[in-house]
């Protein structure tokens, strides 16, 4: 069996995920690790820098000393202490310089802080020998050193410099006191020595003491204080992050579930992105089948096949998958020990530890289940169930959708083959049909009187007018299907179309006392359409037959054509009978004849504008139209041009 990341499928090209969640979270360790170890790093460097300083002070310092105060003072040891001071400090610069080119591990930073600090006190100690011992003024640098190293180490490393510090200066004070060490005064500074007085050596070192290690205490506590705060706002970073990317990926999946009815396409942007956001190595989308018994898987990420296909998952034998279709989401904190599991070894086997899931609900109970699967047990958070329930409400919209897409093609597929199958059926008795009638009515078969020529003529127009209502069906059903296929367009030269059209109208137009024009604004430049001569032919038939239909005696009706921008443009108005505003919206439905069209011509099928939209959209065009009721009607037509470059 494969392993769980063996399974995981490389991601696709086509949509990348939006997040590596297992390197965010490396990301943030390391984060986190170098916010302290930065700040570590950035305080080497400026305990070289201050110690600068601090040499030459003291070279300068017992320089001073002498010359203004003209104390008598060890001068040759304090100066070389300065200068030593100088020395290492130069070396410590130049190791840290080295370290920094050798991007150095932190441990490194730390020993060099550990070893400067380790020196600065034999120094401090030194200095203070030389200048009075206990009597030293000196003595009070140490509690600055103090505070750098409380600020720089652990706490209990710093405590430990602390009493090194404590140790280093008792000792001195101690030796001298007992002359086994020399005392060196500074001599003037003192009226009288102190470092044999009993009460005073006992009460500086005690002072010294305390003071040290309660400034150890306090600067230790609040920098613990600020290290906490810093890992707090690492970690508020870290969740803002995740929020966002949940975020991100819901908008996502809004985006997806919004911008197709592919429901495999969709399933698949779901589970990918919940897997990825999760941040768990596999997540699944299993559907109810029609029987509402079993789970189907739909879609997947990151499993094995062979664990998609361990066996059926039965509603019945499948406690989790009962609870979570009730409508609860389920947190299975560690796989091993569940009873809830259908297949457990399964699971175990397939890397699996633990498991979130959440119902997918539509609108008439559920619909199936979303899980998400991670390698490491009790992984789940209060956040990401809210974030599995909120991409489950996301998937049930997508495939509710869906389905009810597929539904309605199917419904309209149907529809179309029936019409096809009838009308074709239709075609040939209604042709024969008619052609007999017109041989009668043209007196073939012997003369008619009055009235039977009377009940012929509108047979014929009866006859003539289900032979135009086969022919618009057959046109709509078979305009489907070409919808469907986009395929046979080639580029028309439409103003010839538009002549022919016009020419066609011309006649019974005049017949009707309506005046037909039509005005070219092209600049001579012939308009060129991706389309086919049928399909144009009957675009512009339809829209100018109505408007000399609806258009009464004394009217006019007026075709033109121009170019706008990229567009051709061509505009049928007429001064006809108009639409009314209600009737507007339901133009283009099929069947939809408007009651003041209805009352002016009792013949008409509805179907001449549902099919003229259907090849205009087909050759990639839009149509509007524009009306007033007994005023007129403009229908405007927006082909795009072809251009043969
Ligand atoms: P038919 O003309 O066979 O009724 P159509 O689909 O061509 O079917 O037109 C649908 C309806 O749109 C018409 O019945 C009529 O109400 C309205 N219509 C279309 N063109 C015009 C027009 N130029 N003026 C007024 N009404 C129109």
């Amino acid at each position: 069996m494969a392993t769980p990341h063996q399974a995981t499928p490389p991601p696709s090209a086509e949509s990348p995920p939006l997040v590596n969640n297992s390197n965010r979270m490396s990301n943030k360790a390391k984060e986190l690790h170098s916010l302290v170890d930065d700040e570590l790093i950035a305080s080497v460097a400026w305990l070289t820098r201050l110690r600068w300083f601090a040499g030459l002070s003291v070279v300068l310092a017992s320089w001073f000393v002498k010359i203004v105060f003209k104390f008598q003072a060890p001068y040759a040891p304090l100066s070389a202490i300065g200068a030593c001071i100088l020395f290492y400090n130069l070396l410590f610069f130049l190791i840290e310089r080295r370290l920094i080119e050798t991007s150095a591990p932190v441990r490194s930073y730390r020993w060099l802080a550990m070893s400067q600090v380790g020196l600065d006190w034999l120094a401090m100690t030194l200095l203070i020998h030389f200048s009075g011992g206990i009597e030293s003024p000196a003595i009070l640098f140490f509690i600055f050193h103090i505070i750098i190293a409380s600020i720089l180490f652990s706490p209990r490393t710093a405590y430990a410099f602390t009493c090194l510090a404590i140790v280093f200066i008792s000792t001195i004070a101690l030796l001298e006191h007992f002359s086994l060490l020399t005392h060196r005064p500074i001599i003037g500074y003192l009226e009288f020595p102190l470092y044999q007085n009993n009460y005073y050596v006992a009460a500086v070192l005690v002072f010294f003491s305390s003071t040290g290690l309660i400034a150890t205490y306090l600067t230790s506590a609040i920098q613990e204080r600020l290290r906490r705060r810093e890992k707090e706002v690492v970690m508020l970073t870290e969740s803002l992050q995740r929020a966002t990317d949940r975020l991100q990926a819901l908008n996502d999946g809004a985006r997806t579930v919004s911008s197709t009815l592919e429901l495999p396409q969709v399933l698949k942007r779901l589970v990918r992105n919940t897997a990825d956001v999760i941040g768990v190595f596999a997540c699944s989308i299993r559907l109810l089948d029609n029987t509402g018994q079993r789970l189907e898987p739909e879609a997947s990420y990151g499993l094995s096949q062979t664990y998609l296909d361990k066996g059926p998952v039965e509603i019945e034998n499948n406690p989790l998958a009962r609870q979570v279709l009730s409508g609860h989401i389920i947190n299975v904190p560690d796989v091993s020990k569940s009873s809830l599991l259908q297949y457990p070894d399964w699971a175990v086997q397939e890397g699996i530890q633990s498991i979130l899931s959440a119902p997918l609900l539509g609108k008439d109970g559920p619909l199936g289940i979303i899980r998400a699967y991670s390698d490491k047990p009790d992984h789940f958070t209060a956040d990401d169930e809210s974030f599995l329930a909120a991409i489950a409400a996301q998937g049930s919209i997508a495939i509710e959708n869906a389905m009810a897409y597929q539904v309605i093609a199917n419904l309209d597929a149907t529809k179309t083959t029936f019409i096809r199958t009838v009308t074709h059926e239709l075609r040939s008795p209604v042709s024969v049909t008619r052609s007999l009638l017109r041989t009668i009515t043209d007196g073939y078969t012997g003369q008619l009187n009055e009235q039977q020529r009377d009940i012929l003529e509108r047979a014929n127009r009866r006859i003539d007018f289900l032979q135009k209502l086969i022919d618009d069906l057959l046109d709509l059903a078979a305009g489907k299907v070409e919808v469907q296929s986009k395929q046979s367009l080639e580029p028309i030269v439409l103003d010839e179309i538009l002549q022919k059209v016009i020419t066609r109208f011309e006649v019974p137009a005049r017949a009707k006392g309506v005046s037909l024009e039509w005005h070219k604004e092209t600049k001579g430049q012939p308009t060129i359409i991706h389309a086919t001569i049928d399909g144009l032919d009957r675009i512009f038939d339809n829209l100018v037959g109505n408007a000399v239909k609806y258009t009464l005696t004394n009217g006019k009706v007026t075709l033109n054509l121009s170019h706008v921008n990229e567009g051709a443009w061509v505009t049928i108005e007429d001064t006809g009978i108009g639409i009314s505003e209600e009737s507007l919206g339901h133009l283009f439905e099929e069947f939809y004849r408007a009651p003041n069209a209805r009352a002016l011509e009792r013949e008409g099928t509805g179907l001449g504008l549902t099919i003229v939209k259907n090849l205009v959209t087909r050759f990639g065009g839009r149509i509007a139209v524009q009306s007033t009721q007994g005023i007129g009607t403009r229908f405007t037509v927006i082909l795009p041009r072809y251009f043969i470059f």
